[in-house]
């Protein structure tokens, strides 16, 4: 049958594909289970031979699209700049269009519903927390349960719909913040300490009330309809702010992508999307956030992919947690996935486990007991992974924790 909707992967995005094999290496499931299906390389060729009409869209393809991670480090690698995540995303939109009876129908409560309200999120994951103390949780499969484990206790919002936090000093603009939708229940702190330095780093902060989830979610999962419609609602919601705030990795990394999802209004709207980490190193280096000269120890970073290989900023967060005074310590120089991957925890488990537990055991070897990193979902795979002893914080909150200390 071949392919059926007007977001499936274009010949020229899967015929630039040369089979060079030189993201192989590069690819997490590729190294873990040695198979050409679950590489790059393999993948493409089973979107090339859907578009040939030689294979159908089955289970079978399902299962060589469903175990990539979208963690894009074969895009860093690949010599002929194969859009592979944009590829994989129309991959995923005609799984969504033609096997809609899979489990996409729970899957689509879950990013559609659940993740779109926060009434809902916070009642879910009240509900979580209820039974973690309880045989609820217990009674749940080992892999699953772990997940569990990552999750913050929750907290008050911290940035207010429709509210404006002023600039401390110099003003230079006005900066839309993206609350997000596990971010503003699970990381109401990430959030309280992105506001507080963007004020002082001289941005009027506001909080639109009418945003909604970027879209990351339901864009990974298919859902064309949806992904449209989120990314339309923030388009008009961030109309009137000079820059767009956003303290979730992965959520900018989508946001930054909203051309494919809203048509010019959304490729003007990226263009004014920064991770918080790139406006702040902008401060410090600027002179407007002052470093700070006590040494505060290591500090093991932790790359998510959605900030290295999608948005491609590595030195941001170094240079942020160096101007509070801590001294990074590299655990991954090739910056390779947790494993977390927005739902692939849920969906895939068993490989996301192997791959959560690499990581913990690289900040293990590192002797640092405090990581920093810029996504939620990583900090949760890292946290359920590395278990007691260990802090993982966001780097903007080391720095704002810092500057609390340094003005005492
Ligand atoms: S590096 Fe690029 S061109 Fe080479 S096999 Fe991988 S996707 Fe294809
Ligand atoms: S996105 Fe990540 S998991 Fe998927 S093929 Fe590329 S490197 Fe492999």
């Amino acid at each position: 049958m071949g392919w059926v909707t007007e977001h499936a992967p274009t010949g020229a995005e899967v015929n630039a594909c040369v089979r060079c094999g030189l993201c192989l290496p590069e690819c997490p499931t590729f190294r873990l289970t040695g198979k050409e299906s679950f590489s790059p390389r393999g993948r493409l060729m089973a979107m090339s031979a859907v578009a040939d009409g030689v294979v159908e869209v089955d289970e079978s393809f399902a299962g060589i699209m469903d175990s990539c991670l979208q963690c894009r480090a074969c895009e860093v690698v690949c010599p002929s700049l194969v859009p592979f995540g944009r590829a994989m995303e129309g991959a995923r939109a005609e799984l969504a269009a033609q096997m809609p009876s899979r489990t996409r129908t729970a899957r689509h409560l879950l990013v559609g519903r659940v993740l779109g309200s926060p009434g809902l999120l916070r009642m879910a994951t009240l509900a979580v927390k209820v039974g973690q103390k309880t045989r609820v949780v217990r009674v749940l499969p080992s892999l699953l349960r772990s997940g569990f484990a990552g999750i913050r206790p929750v907290k008050p919002v911290a940035a207010q719909p429709g509210s404006t936090y002023r600039a401390l000093g110099q003003r230079i603009g006005r900066a839309g913040f993206v609350t997000g939708c596990v971010m503003d229940v699970w990381f109401s702190d990430v959030h309280a300490a992105s506001i507080a330095m963007l004020q002082r780093a001289g941005y009027d902060v506001v909080v639109p009330a009418t945003q909604t989830c970027c879209g990351a979610l339901a864009a990974h999962d298919g859902d064309v309809k949806d992904t449209h419609r989120l990314a339309e609602r923030n388009v008009v919601a961030f109309a009137n702010v000079d820059v767009v705030a956003v303290d979730s990795a992965g959520c900018g990394a989508h946001l930054k992508d909203y051309k494919h999802w809203a048509g010019q209004a959304g490729e003007l709207f990226s263009k004014r999307v920064f991770d918080i980490t790139e406006l702040i190193d902008q401060a410090i280096t600027s002179g407007r956030i002052p470093k700070s000269s006590v040494d505060r120890g290591p500090v093991a970073i932790q790359d998510p992919c959605h900030l290295r290989h999608v948005q491609r900023i590595v030195d941001a967060p170094r240079n942020i947690l160096r101007a509070a005074g801590y001294s990074p310590v590299e655990i991954d120089p090739d910056g390779r996935c947790c494993g977390a991957a927005g739902m692939y925890s849920l969906l895939q488990p068993e490989l996301s486990h192997q791959l959560g537990a690499a990581k913990a055991d690289q900040v293990r070897q590192s002797h640092a007991n405090v990581v920093a990193s810029a996504n939620p979902g990583c900090e949760m795979q890292l946290r359920s992974h590395l278990g007691k002893g260990y802090e993982i914080v966001h780097p903007v909150e080391l720095l704002w924790r810092a500057v609390q200390e340094d003005d005492r």
